[in-house]
């Protein structure tokens, strides 16, 4: 077995590292403390930023200006965006991700014509609409109904968390068009843009971390799309949002990872730099027994995040199981590394002017979205239990 970078994959982290470093995050602090109207803007300039060295382009085909990389050196590009702004990432990851996978993989030529390149761009953003106010976990409990009228389909209800919600030109919306037939037949999903009639912009949400990455809810009041806005076939898209998931939590996985690597960065300076008693923090035993510690589990989820991004390339039939379980030890080694990290601050950690308060908060989520840490057991035991069974 070859762990060694290919040398694209070492031009790849290098370049990114040094883009965001240098242009995402500067802007991290300001970006979560900012106003709602600023998040808006300075989210898009971060997308279009990262658009501009070709990460919203990633997994994407050439023909609609992408580079068709592997899933492995989109992770490690994640990795180096995550580390410089979670907030960017989340909101990178819904639009060319959660909203462009699924486009890719069941699109027909004109939709992807229509959307893709400008997604890629930057130019266009998109979001990916599942989750409802009593459908989260359950994801087969969604209320949304889908009636065809003529040419057009009339879609009725409410999404909730939808990450870019405020900001996004298209959403990608899953509701039922015949729940007698149950998720796996009778969910579509549909591309819905922000000027259909009756979509709205719901409630936006006031949340504890990614504060610099919008959130809301979505409305479908008798919202009329044509015929030409279902992805793929009817009746496919609860199978296409679950697959599009699997995809989403290498990236949340990611995400994990980066708000790490950025606790750790933080820690080892502050711990070099920091005197208690005469000499640097870091020369402590309590403390650089946190410093190793972080770096066993920032080094698990990475390799944990490479074989799941491996194994979704190589179509391995374990690929769900192996995903869930890089995005249950990367999200969860990443609140309890925010929380060292923030400890070897002692007081400071606590200050809203040290990123590791900002770390802390953001971590969190990584346990939630896209299933969470609960889910994710539930899935890899339901997995061993068929193992034992043969
Ligand atoms: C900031 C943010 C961004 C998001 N972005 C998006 C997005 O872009 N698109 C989208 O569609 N959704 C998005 N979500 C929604 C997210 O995926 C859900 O919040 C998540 O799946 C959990 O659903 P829930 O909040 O309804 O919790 P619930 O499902 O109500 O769960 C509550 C608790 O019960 C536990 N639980 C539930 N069922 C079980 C079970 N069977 N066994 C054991 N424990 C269980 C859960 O683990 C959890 O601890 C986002 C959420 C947040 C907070």
């Amino acid at each position: 077995m070859d762990y060694t970078m290919t040398d694209e994959q070492k031009a790849i982290k290098e370049n990114f590292a040094n883009f965001c470093q240098k242009e995402i995050a500067p802007r991290a602090q300001m970006l979560d403390r900012a106003s709602e109207h600023e998040v808006h803007l300075l989210i898009k300039e971060n997308m279009k930023k990262l658009a501009s060295i070709g990460y919203l382009g990633m997994p994407h085909e050439e023909q609609y200006g992408g580079t068709s990389n592997d899933l492995i050196s989109q992770a490690i590009a994640g990795e180096e965006v995550a580390r410089a702004c979670a907030s960017t990432f989340l909101s990178c990851g819904a639009s060319y991700g959660l909203f462009g996978m699924p486009l890719k993989i069941f699109g027909n030529a004109g939709q992807k014509q229509k959307y893709l390149p400008g997604i890629i761009k930057g130019d266009i953003v998109g979001c990916f609409g599942l989750t409802e106010p009593e459908a989260g976990s359950d994801a087969a409990a969604i209320r949304t109904t889908a009636v065809k009228k003529g040419a057009e389909w009339i879609l009725n209800g409410t999404k909730t968390f939808i990450t870019n919600g405020p900001i996004a030109d298209v959403s990608l919306i899953m509701a039922y068009n015949d729940k007698a037939a149950g998720p796996g037949a009778g969910v579509t999903a549909f591309l819905v843009e922000k000027d259909a009639p009756g979509f709205s912009v719901g409630k936006a949400f006031d949340k504890l971390g990614f504060r610099g990455s919008p959130t809301s809810e979505l409305v479908l009041e008798d919202c009329r799309v044509p015929e030409s806005a279902v992805l793929g076939n009817v009746g496919h898209g609860f199978i296409q949002a679950m697959q599009t998931l699997e995809f989403g939590r290498i990236g949340m996985a990611t995400v994990s990872l980066g708000i790490a690597m950025a606790c750790m960065d933080e820690a080892n300076k502050y711990s070099k730099e920091r005197k208690a008693f005469g000499k640097p923090i870091n020369r402590y035993q309590e403390i650089s027994f946190k410093l190793a510690d972080m770096m066993i589990m920032t080094d698990i989820s990475r390799l944990l995040i490479y074989r799941a991004a491996w194994a979704k390339e190589a179509k391995d039939p374990e690929s769900a199981v192996i995903a869930s379980c890089a995005k249950l030890f990367a999200s969860e080694s990443a609140t309890q590394i925010a929380s060292m990290a923030v400890q070897v601050y002692g007081g400071y950690g606590y200050i809203k002017d040290f990123a590791v308060e900002r770390l802390y908060r953001d971590a969190k989520l990584g346990e939630i979205g896209e299933g969470t840490s609960e889910i994710q057991r539930v899935l890899i035991a339901k997995s061993i239990l068929a193992r034992f069974k043969k």
